[in-house]
């Protein structure tokens, strides 16, 4: 696939992501990059397009060394040489030929580092498919090309020799065939997702921390999470920063201060009252001022049961979501979530997502209420 035709795919994932529709793109809050790097990285592991035609292309090198006996890897063989024109060989592939272009492209991801040559390795066994002196298998080059014979004698190549036993002394054969290994993977076989994976965690950019995912609660409030944590919500204060047209930089809640994450999701008198609710019922005395980022880390530090942990992140999740829904709410001027029912919200969105969406333990209702941490 030509790489314009992968960036206009990508373009068009991106604004499907954003909500956007042909012709009416909405604004992207964080740069695409980062959405498909992954988890760890700080994205959400959404892979790049560009990366995935070139796992699929590569997965033509590992079949070609894999499989000799097929006819097409013997048509190629004929054409461009007994390796395929791999690794500067004698042989090299000219032309624009799609196994040139594949080529081409192995040489450029070896120059730049993204996939060494050398991560598709000869694996030696009890060796009788391996030419001891011409074949690469031990070390970075084949021991021809380290060691040329002729200076094997006296001076340095002694040093040379006595470099080259030492080399082979841990060297042992074993049944089994030789065979090829893909070293990305651990397993040493081929597979297009971990490839991708990895060109993508050598390309894309890192920031920060690794992604918050917690496998309870649902995809949307899970990205929600992640917004929150990049600071990237549709707040006045960032509306106004990119130029924006807003009636007012005051919270749509209270009118009373400026609109920012941490604002409305904490020291919003409303948002604040709910979270001491929320401590509350989880008969937690923590003395952190409320809002994300403090919660969160007030969590990664607090010593409980890792099950706990989750259930209690969870229900900080479930409460980062509804206090934004409830400003969603006024400022849509929709009445679907009113300040008075926000924390049965919570509690009911939270028992649900803990019940649902894992098998090991049941919840009761009734002990939920009453202490969802002694309720496992
Ligand atoms: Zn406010």
């Amino acid at each position: 696939m030509p790489v314009s035709v992968a960036k206009k795919l990508e373009s068009m994932r991106s604004a499907f992501f954003w909500g956007g529709v042909e012709g009416n793109r909405k604004m992207a809050w964080i740069k695409w990059d980062h959405v498909q790097a992954s988890k760890e990285k700080c994205g959400l592991d959404l892979g790049s397009i560009v990366s995935f035609n070139v796992a699929l292309m590569l997965k033509w090198k590992w079949r070609f060394f894999n499989y000799g006996g097929l006819v097409w890897v013997q048509v190629i063989n004929s054409l461009y040489g007994n390796k395929g024109g791999f690794g500067g060989f004698k042989k090299v592939a000219s032309g624009d030929s799609p196994w040139a272009r594949l080529i081409a492209l192995d040489k450029k991801l070896d120059a730049s580092g993204v996939i060494r040559q050398n991560v598709l390795r000869w694996k030696v066994r009890s060796g009788h498919d391996t030419l001891f002196w011409l074949d690469n298998w031990v070390g970075e080059n084949t021991l021809a090309e380290v060691y040329p014979r002729r200076q094997l004698e006296g001076g340095v190549s002694a040093a040379q020799m006595e470099e080259l036993v030492f080399k082979l002394v841990n060297e042992k054969c074993i049944d089994g065939q030789d065979y090829w290994q893909w070293g990305i993977n651990s397993d040493g076989q081929y597979t297009v997702s971990s490839t991708r994976q990895w060109i993508d965690d050598k390309v894309l950019p890192t920031v920060g921390r690794a992604t918050r995912w917690c496998s309870w609660v649902l995809k949307k409030v899970k990205i929600f999470v992640w917004r929150v944590l990049w600071n990237r919500l549709p707040t006045r204060d960032l509306l106004i920063s990119r130029g924006i047209n807003v009636d007012s930089d005051l919270c749509p809640l209270c009118n009373i201060e400026n609109e920012s994450v941490n604002h409305v999701l904490g020291s919003y008198e409303v948002a604040s009252s709910i979270w001491r609710l929320v401590l509350r019922w989880l008969q937690i005395h923590a003395t952190m001022s409320l809002g994300p980022e403090n919660v969160f880390q007030w969590l990664d530090e607090v010593k409980v049961h890792k099950d706990k942990k989750k259930v209690i992140e969870v229900i900080v999740c479930t409460t980062l979501w509804a206090i934004w829904r409830l400003r969603n709410d006024s400022v849509h001027e929709v009445r679907v979530l009113r300040k008075n029912l926000l924390f049965d919200f919570i509690q009911e969105f939270s028992f649900c997502w803990c019940n649902s969406r894992q098998n090991k333990f049941r919840i009761l209702w009734v002990n939920w209420l009453q202490h969802p941490l002694l309720a496992l």
